[in-house]
């Protein structure tokens, strides 16, 4: 039996304005209609291990960025302002930072004012799926006739290894059972969609050696359920972004991968090939992005997610100030130990170009040579509080999940100076460390810069 039940889809008009004037669903629209994305969602229900959500970063172009998250009465405000810059605006996107429908209120109420003052507009959301089945009455008494899912696996073992947990029914849920759940729920949402007439698109994530061969079989799988274009991204990961595969160096598709998986995608849903992997935030034309213009207005939601811009240190008025950084080094010469191997870190304070060596701190050791080092919570936790006063760690590798308890308190991990000179690592790390924190705005330095939805 089919996973996705009988959908009794309706068939798409070729010349309807929905497809026309959409730039993700035509290319052709791509080039002569632009669309805006509203950060209204900050919240996520589910961790994928590709995804880092980041609320106070102009320059980086990758879902989950955003620059800022807007109230729907701000959001409502800036699409005003964007109407009257851009007068080929035709959509009005819900695309994160979080999951749209993780933050339901949030993103109808901006709809609503929406949809009464520009009923030529078209709505459109993106969510991962885990709360479709239930908000399908609400999308579409809200006017939004475009989703996107994204369905990166349909075996729920490959799905345990994408997606770090879901928070389903008040629990958290990690592996099988969590991948298990989602994706029966991507499926009925999916096939209560195509039925009331919703135009769906499908994203999938290709993570080479993760889901390669999954995503042919999603195709068919979503051809035959109706859906009108297929989307296959590649993974984007950079140690910097701080995702799982960033971190842990697992690399994303090079372009004959890529289009070798498409290559064997032969199902009736149209190959998406003009994907931008646009920002949260991004607005204009998918070829020429104006967020960083457009985005301006000072529209800060100071009740949720503070807007950080860093500020270039004033070396006159802001004499450097001291940094203190560990570092993960055997040599004490270069940097060249993974940071759950490192049985002490040698301590440094940074201030301008003077370097003081403080001496060594010695910790227990928290990896004993597997990758994952996800289990050992309360040997992190006594090496986390050994290094507690300092303001970032430079190691040659580190894994996920000592690198996010490290930002969550407040200590930058390095990883990108493996095999470095120590002291080189040290002046760059504290040049960085200096310019992002030297000047906070007042409202940063008041709210401090937990920026998780
Ligand atoms: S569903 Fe979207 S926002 Fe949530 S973790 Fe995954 S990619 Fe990030």
């Amino acid at each position: 039996m089919s996973m996705v039940q009988e959908s009794g889809c309706r068939p798409i008009q070729p010349n309807n304005a929905r497809i026309e004037e959409h730039p993700c669903y035509s290319e052709g629209a791509s080039h002569r209609y632009a669309r805006m994305h509203l950060p209204v969602a900050p919240a996520c229900n589910m961790q994928c291990r590709y995804c880092n959500r980041k609320f106070d970063c102009s320059n980086e172009s990758r879902p989950g960025v955003v620059s800022g998250v807007l109230n729907p009465d701000q959001a409502v405000k800036r699409a005003w302002e964007a109407r009257q810059r851009l007068p080929h605006l035709r959509v009005i996107g819900f695309a994160g930072p979080g999951d749209p429908l993780a933050n339901r209120e949030r993103v109808f109420a901006t709809c609503k004012p929406l949809r009464s003052s520009f009923p030529d507009w078209h709505l459109c959301l993106s969510t991962n799926g885990l709360c479709l089945p239930e908000s399908v009455n609400a999308i579409l008494d809200h006017g939004i006739q475009h989703v996107t899912i994204t369905l990166n696996a349909l075996d729920p073992e490959v799905g345990a290894a994408i997606y770090s947990w879901i928070f389903w029914n008040k629990k958290r849920r990690r592996g099988v059972e969590a991948a298990h759940i989602l994706l029966e729920q991507q499926l009925a949402g999916l096939s209560a969609l195509i039925a009331r007439g919703v135009l769906v698109k499908i994203n999938s994530v290709l993570i080479p050696g993760v889901n390669d061969r999954q995503i042919p079989e999603i195709n068919r799988l979503v051809s035959e359920a109706g859906v009108f274009s297929h989307n296959i991204m590649p993974l984007i990961s950079a140690p910097e972004h701080g995702t799982y595969y960033g971190v842990m160096g697992i690399p994303g598709p090079n372009e004959a991968q890529l289009q070798q998986v498409r290559s064997q995608c032969g199902g009736a849903a149209k190959l998406m090939t003009h994907c931008r992997q646009c920002r949260a935030d991004a607005v204009g034309l998918l070829e020429q992005d104006r967020q960083a213009e457009l985005n301006r207005s000072p529209v800060e939601d100071s009740r949720v997610i503070p807007i950080h811009r860093p500020t270039r240190r004033d070396p006159v008025a802001n004499p450097p100030s001291p940094v203190v950084l560990a570092v993960a080094s055997q040599s004490g010469e270069r940097v060249d130990t993974h940071f759950g191997h490192a049985a002490f870190f040698r301590i440094y304070r940074v201030t301008g170009a003077q370097i003081e060596h403080l001496g060594e701190r010695f910790v227990p050791r928290y990896c004993q040579g597997d990758d994952q080092c996800e289990d050992k919570d309360h040997t992190l936790k006594a090496v986390l509080n050994l290094l507690n006063d300092c303001q970032g760690v430079i190691c040659a590798r580190i894994g996920f999940v000592p690198w996010q308890e490290l930002l969550e308190r407040g200590i930058e991990p390095v990883n990108s100076h493996a095999d470095r000179p120590v002291l080189e690592a040290l002046s760059h790390t504290a040049r960085l460390l200096q310019d992002k924190h030297a000047i906070p705005t007042p409202k940063v330095a008041a709210a401090g810069m937990k920026g998780r939805g």
